[in-house]
């Protein structure tokens, strides 16, 4: 493959963004393919390279690049009509009704733009109502670019994760390991009065699909209701995704107080939003006294994006597609590592599959160290795992960024660029497109 343009293109935006992009997680090495346009399942680069796409936006692409033609004409019809207005429409009240309608916790919403808005504002919401501080975070989760969670480390040991983030953040966040109900038990004893809410993934998309251990919910449910903590399920990457229109708290039959919403909400658009019972949602301005606001928030175009992909979704048979493909995915690649790869593990539900590489020896029950690892890489889950025992290094990270992706990338398979982030099956993509993934996996292995 000729990659000239793209490199061309990188060494151009390197001296006008920093790190040539505008999300990091987009900076591949050596330079990242640039993008020209999708198609269907596929994205085309800059010098004409096809790739079948699991990146997929990072999870929005519920229907793939080609929309439906009933989601076309909707974002076309409200561009028309002009791009915004800083009013009431009616489409944002039709997309909260329809989420109102399918998905458990949710009886009214605010919507904003993003995912990493999405949760500071639930995060506001669940302190201003409660009328407490902490919040309490899983380690290896992540919940966007915010200051509340931008906090690594452990119980006794927060410290802010990044430059920038003032250490009296770290003072109200408290990382606990997922899936060890005596870990935040413990931290319940201690600080149970002062924690405002849980603040969880239902699975850890963010470290490749880590899913809940059996009650694990329902234990943080039992948890938060004690105490007078909210549960908040942050719903970004499953919302809609994971248990179809019900969302992953459908899947997993626990209700949590709170869900934060974007990625697929927003049909490919910018949009984000918090759900719950009015009784906590109306404590938002301008019905209750917790300030949020924003500019674009319920976008017309966002939300008509939004509403017609979901009704799509509703009404044809999307879930039965993508997670079919997502099965065949997680269990051929399975069926092709078992005997050569030194260490895995795979990871991934419904439309989401990963496989991630580990040490030898390491086994599926080491995910809470993949976890630990996400959050914390010179902590002792590094060297070895406190909750199995296991002797791990987590995730060899290398081998996935210096080795697989770019070698599948010359396969013509598109994949996330850090292992531990999720990838996503689409409607548009096929079968031959999972038959062809499954021969580059094949052929690598080989
Ligand atoms: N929460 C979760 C679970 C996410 O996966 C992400 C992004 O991937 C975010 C929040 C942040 O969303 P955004 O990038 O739209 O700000």
């Amino acid at each position: 493959m000729n990659h000239e343009t793209s490199r061309d293109l990188y060494d151009r935006a390197l001296s006008v963004l920093p790190g040539g992009v505008n999300s990091s997680v987009r900076a591949t090495q050596p330079y990242p393919a640039f993008i020209e346009r999708g198609d269907g399942g596929h994205v085309i680069d800059a010098d004409g390279n096809r790739y079948i796409d699991y990146v997929m936006g990072y999870g929005p692409l519920l229907l793939g690049h080609d929309l439906p033609e009933s989601v076309r004409a909707a974002i076309q019809s409200s561009m028309s009509d002009g791009p915004m207005y800083g009013a009431p429409t009616e489409i944002e009240v039709e997309l909260a009704e329809f989420v109102a309608r399918h998905v458990p916790s949710v009886e009214m919403l605010r919507f904003v733009n993003s995912g990493t808005e999405a949760t500071v504002s639930a995060v506001r919401l669940a302190r201003g109502y409660t009328g407490r501080e902490k919040i309490v975070v899983m380690q290896g989760g992540y919940h966007g670019a915010q200051e509340s969670t931008l906090v690594a480390g452990d119980a006794e040991n927060a410290r802010s994760s990044s430059p920038g983030v003032p250490q009296t953040f770290a003072e109200h966040t408290i990382p606990v390991p997922f899936n060890d109900s005596e870990a935040i038990e413990d931290v319940f004893e201690t600080h149970g009065e002062e924690i405002a809410a849980v603040l969880t993934e239902p699975l850890l998309g963010n470290t490749a699909g880590v899913p809940p251990v059996e009650g694990y919910h329902e234990f943080l449910r039992e948890l938060c209701d004690e105490s007078g903590a909210l549960l908040i399920f942050d719903e970004v990457m499953t919302g809609f995704r994971v248990g179809g229109l019900q969302c992953a708290q459908g899947k997993l039959g626990v209700t949590p107080d709170l869900t934060t919403f974007a990625k697929i909400i927003g049909g490919g658009f910018p949009a984000g939003a918090v759900g719950g019972p009015a009784e906590i949602v109306e404590s938002f301005t301008p019905a209750g006294d917790v300030f949020q606001s924003g500019t674009f928030s319920g976008h017309p175009v966002a939300m008509a994006a939004g509403l017609e992909t979901l009704r799509y979704a509703a009404e044809n048979d999307v879930y039965d597609h993508v997670n079919r493909l997502g099965e065949t995915l997680r269990t051929g690649i399975a069926d092709i590592v078992s005997d050569r790869a030194p260490g895995y593990t795979i990871l991934g539900t419904d439309s989401m599959f990963k496989l991630v590489f580990t040490r030898d020896g390491a086994t599926d029950t080491d995910e809470a160290c993949i976890a630990g690892y996400r959050q914390s890489p010179d902590s002792e889950c590094f060297d070895h795992c406190p909750k199995t025992g296991a002797d791990v290094e987590s995730a060899e990270t290398d081998r996935w960024d210096r080795l697989f992706r770019p070698a599948m990338k010359e396969k013509g398979i598109f994949l996330t660029a850090n292992q531990l982030e999720s990838q996503f099956v689409s409607d548009a993509h096929t079968d031959e497109d999972v038959e062809q993934t499954l021969e580059a996996y094949k052929e690598f292995f080989e």
